[in-house]
């Protein structure tokens, strides 16, 4: 059976990386899930990228019983990083414990490099200790700084609960991390015409292994492209995954949710 031809009653998806609490879904956050709902997606993970992220995605993961959140400051934003902030995202995670369920986005970005890389090393090790103290997954946001992120996480991750999320590595890249334990995030640049490399990714993960996303409002999927992304259009990205690892899309539904359900521990 052809994986376009499934019912979407077959489906149950998670979106494990959504921005939903930004204000780009300030207008109409409650048609985006009927909309995520009509297409199977009935499970969200909203992570965050500075303190003010991290206090509204708890706030929206307390609100709501189908989404949760994690807490953490992005690469991009480190030079809000210090002791202040540490307490600050601790307490908003202890305070929502079982809702705020990973530290993330956190990692390294050489292509703004908005930061100093010496500085975003400092601010990423430290809340790979946060996540440590509070016993709780890491969301890993990376561009173009994948072998010193891995550098790191072989030292101070390995054989913990981890996503590298919107994988844009090699395959080289993708045993380094499987090999250390760690899950890989797949988003809509799978279905980009020249993303043959993520697509050799999406078809070399193991099946426990993969997680899919959105990323909304960013990293819209070919059909929606130049478009805001909303976890609807996940299913666009698991039935590419479907289509290039030569599976049905409830298979891959069923696994990745399951996936995603185990790293995030919600039982
Ligand atoms: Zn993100």
């Amino acid at each position: 059976m052809l994986a376009s031809s499934l019912r979407r009653s077959d489906a149950v998806l998670f979106d494990t990386h959504c921005h939903l609490d930004t204000d780009k879904f300030d207008t109409d956050r409650d048609a985006v899930f009927e909309r995520a709902y009509a297409a199977g997606v009935m499970r969200f993970l909203n992570p965050a990228y500075d303190l003010e992220s991290s206090r509204r995605a708890a706030a929206l993961s307390v609100a709501r019983t189908d989404l949760v959140s994690a807490v953490g400051v992005h690469p991009n934003s480190a030079a809000e990083w210090g002791a202040e902030v540490r307490a600050a995202l601790r307490q908003i995670a202890l305070d929502a414990l079982g809702r705020v369920v990973a530290i993330g986005e956190i990692g390294l970005d050489y292509h703004w490099n908005v930061a100093e890389p010496a500085k975003q090393k400092v601010v990423f090790i430290e809340q790979l200790a946060l996540a440590a103290e509070l016993d709780l997954p890491v969301i890993i946001h990376c561009r173009e700084a994948y072998d010193d992120t891995l550098d790191i996480l072989e030292v101070e991750w390995r054989d913990r609960p981890l996503v590298l999320h919107s994988f844009a590595g090699d395959l080289q890249q993708m045993q380094r991390a499987l090999d250390c334990g760690f899950h890989i995030g797949i988003s809509g640049p799978v279905t980009y015409p020249n993303a043959a490399g993520t697509r050799a990714v999406a078809r070399a993960v193991p099946a426990d292994r993969l997680v899919i996303e959105t990323d909304s409002p960013y990293l819209s999927p070919q059909k929606y492209r130049g478009k805001r992304n909303e976890p609807a259009f996940v299913r666009l990205v698991a039935l590419k995954i479907a289509e290039v690892r030569e599976e049905m899309l409830s298979d891959l539904a069923l696994y990745t949710t399951r996936n995603a359900m185990e790293l995030f521990r919600l039982g």
